[in-house]
């Protein structure tokens, strides 16, 4: 009988605690309420470590690949120094052209050549999958860094920690979308990992950038309600969260598409004089334009702090896995 090629890994029981020991983190579907409140949980703890002492060794003799497919600056540095916070190292692969890829390695290989170094391994690429293709090749856990359009759920998990941070709860909000929904790998998992909390959705975008019709139906299966327009104007008075995001040019096959909605929206002053008082507006980032820098001195823009709210969860995550929570 042929062997299994691609060995499964050791999984420990399940308390809410240990349902991230070991394990693979490819997408906010794994993260139950619990789950997230644990992860929320340790990440406070994370950002009072850091702030008190700047660092702990609770990672020590632990080594990270941060193995980047895709450009990348918030994601790639704060699990770089969310695992140097922690007291351990990291191998960072970022510009793959000078790996043996541009040799034309497999990921499969890839994968199981670095994890023969490592104890995890985080993943950014451009393909759908590949995150949970490389979790089947390894046995040590992997991190999906963002598969190409599918999902970024740590990303996802630091919107939502920002959420409850900012607004002090995550339940009945009104939460627009606004901008690249159709290639925006955040909003798909903000959006999955939102579901089954009474929030109802405006998603406003050109036609063509439309949220995908998958996950749509995953909002109508779980009973949410959602909207979509193409003009901010229509939601910006009722938004609890304006999540904006970046015309993503690189998944562009026609660029005079691009061309055609990349100035689709610009979030000003203007705009917010209409929004709620108690709202925020939030952004993946890089920013392209879409909100103004004088937007930025609004106590309502979050997307700074959102930003550093990746540090703590990805710690939090990190020391999740590792068991050392
Ligand atoms: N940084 C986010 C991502 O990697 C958002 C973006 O690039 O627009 O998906």
């Amino acid at each position: 009988m042929q062997s299994n090629p691609m060995p499964t890994k050791a999984r420990p029981a399940d308390h809410t605690e240990s349902q991230l020991y070991m394990r693979d983190v490819l997408s906010v579907r794994q993260f139950s309420p619990d789950l997230l409140k644990y992860v929320f949980g340790v990440a406070d703890d994370m950002r009072s470590f850091v702030e008190r002492f700047g660092s702990a060794d609770l990672l020590q003799g632990k080594i990270m690949v941060n193995l980047f497919y895709e450009p990348s600056t918030r994601t790639s540095s704060s699990f770089m120094a969310a695992m140097m916070r922690l007291g351990g190292q990291v191998i960072p692969i970022n510009s793959v052209q000078y790996s043996s890829v541009s040799k034309g390695e497999s990921l499969a290989d890839t994968i199981r050549t670095l994890e023969s170094y490592a104890d995890i391994i985080v993943l950014r690429h451009p393909e759908v999958g590949s995150a949970a293709e490389a979790a089947k090749w390894a046995q040590k856990p992997i991190i999906n860094a963002g598969d190409g359009v599918g999902e970024h759920p740590t990303q996802a998990l630091l919107d939502a920690y920002t959420i409850q941070r900012e607004l002090g709860r995550m339940d009945n909000l009104t939460v627009g979308m606004v901008g690249d929904l159709r290639f925006g790998r955040t909003v798909h998992s903000l959006t999955r990992l939102l579901l089954n909390r009474g929030i109802t959705f405006r998603f406003v975008s050109p036609r063509l950038l439309r949220m995908p019709e998958e996950i749509r139906e995953e909002v109508e299966q779980a009973g949410d309600m959602f909207t979509e327009c193409e003009d901010v104007h229509e939601v910006i008075g009722e938004v609890d969260v304006l999540y904006v995001t970046r015309v993503q040019k690189e998944r562009f096959t026609d660029i005079s598409d691009y061309e055609s909605v990349k100035d689709a929206y610009s979030i000003t002053p203007d705009l917010l004089a209409h929004a709620k008082q108690q709202m925020v507006v939030m952004h993946p980032l890089p920013r392209v334009g879409e909100i103004s820098y004088d937007v930025d001195t609004d106590p309502r823009a979050a997307y700074f702090r959102q930003m550093q709210n990746g540090l703590y969860i990805r710690m939090a995550l990190l020391a999740a896995v590792m068991g050392r929570a």
